[in-house]
């Protein structure tokens, strides 16, 4: 039918809402341990399995849907955290931008849907966490490692903004899964946009990015570049085993962003690994290279890189033949 105005998040069964004024919040409710889709016949019944992690807003748990075995990870947000229009309309573009996606190193979109008091988005599961967790446990990475690792997330990026003119603005360390198979899915596209006409620039944004571009700090208009920068500041982190800008005070940090003043300490890092990091970590957004650009980088095309990591990568160094 054309134009469907039912809204992507009802409220209507949210007491604060259907009052029309506060101090109506619901009264706490777990999250139940049988999850039902009634979205379409025929119902979908999960089973909840175990806690993954809690957000800002959502809380994550394995679940098993009855007919398969697949295991899943649903992301659950009360209603209660939704009562605020412009957190429901985060929450609606999160889930109306990774609904379109389909790519290998994307966290794949399976599902969504809502109850009285819960909204469920239903997502591959990944079973390894996060690049966050590797990265705290080892510290810095072989370049080996790192190029495996760049390659994907590259192939993620290029994908999203060739294909789809999405931003993801928000790319870090904790937003790139990790698969059972040592695959990388980008993810969390909760401060995602899509640009409606190639070229034209994002003014403003509400939420600060971890690794955030210098563009964005002088607010002078964005694109694609600040996904650029923040796969600079991934491969930093990951090689150095610190962020790039990190400094005492958030302050100092912003001002070092805005000066593009890092320095690549003394360390056994390739020529090519410190030449891409500079190249990547350009205050001019216009000087950096593109995500196709970066798969044809030296470090990419003229280093050794692994087909695959064993998962013992996860808390030690491989030894490559
Ligand atoms: P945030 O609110 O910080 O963006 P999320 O709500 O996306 O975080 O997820 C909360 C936690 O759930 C994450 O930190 C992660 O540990 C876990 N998680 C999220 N998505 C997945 C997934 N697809 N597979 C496994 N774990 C996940």
């Amino acid at each position: 039918a054309l134009g469907e105005h039912r809204p992507l998040i009802r409220m209507d069964k949210v007491p604060a809402i259907s009052k029309g004024g506060k101090g109506g919040l619901l009264t706490a409710q777990e999250v139940p341990t049988e999850i039902l889709d009634l979205t379409k016949p025929p119902a979908i019944k999960y089973g909840r399995g175990r806690f993954l992690g809690k957000g800002g807003f959502a809380k994550c748990y394995e679940v098993i849907p009855d007919k398969g075995d697949t295991a899943l990870a649903c992301k659950i947000v009360h209603k209660n955290m939704l009562v605020k229009e412009h957190h429901r309309e985060k929450m609606a573009q999160e889930i109306m931008i990774h609904r379109t996606l389909n790519h290998p190193n994307v966290v794949a979109f399976h599902s969504y849907f809502d109850d009285d008091f819960f909204v469920y988005i239903v997502l591959e599961l990944c079973e390894k966490k996060s690049l966050m967790e590797l990265s705290k446990r080892r510290r810095t990475i072989t370049e080996p490692e790192a190029r495996y690792f760049l390659r994907q997330i590259c192939e993620a990026v290029r994908y999203l903004h060739e294909e789809k003119k999405i931003i993801h603005r928000d790319l870090k360390l904790g937003n790139i899964f990790i698969s059972s198979s040592m695959d990388l899915k980008v993810g969390d596209f909760g401060l995602a946009t899509q640009l409606d006409r190639d070229g034209l620039r994002k003014r403003t944004m509400c939420g600060t990015p971890n690794y955030i571009a210098p563009e964005v700090l002088s607010k002078t208009g964005h694109g694609f570049e600040v996904d650029i920068w923040s796969v600079g500041c991934i491969l930093y982190t990951l090689l150095i085993g610190r962020p790039p800008f990190e400094t005492e005070s958030l302050k100092e940090t912003y001002r070092k962003i805005k000066a593009g003043d890092f320095a690549i300490p003394k360390s056994n890092l390739s020529p090519q690994a410190k030449k891409l990091i500079q190249r990547l970590l350009q205050v001019d957004p216009l000087r950096r290279p593109t995500a196709r650009e970066i798969l044809m980088d030296d470090f990419i095309m003229k280093c050794f890189i692994p087909d695959s990591l064993p998962v013992s990568s996860l808390t030690m160094a491989p030894r490559f033949p």
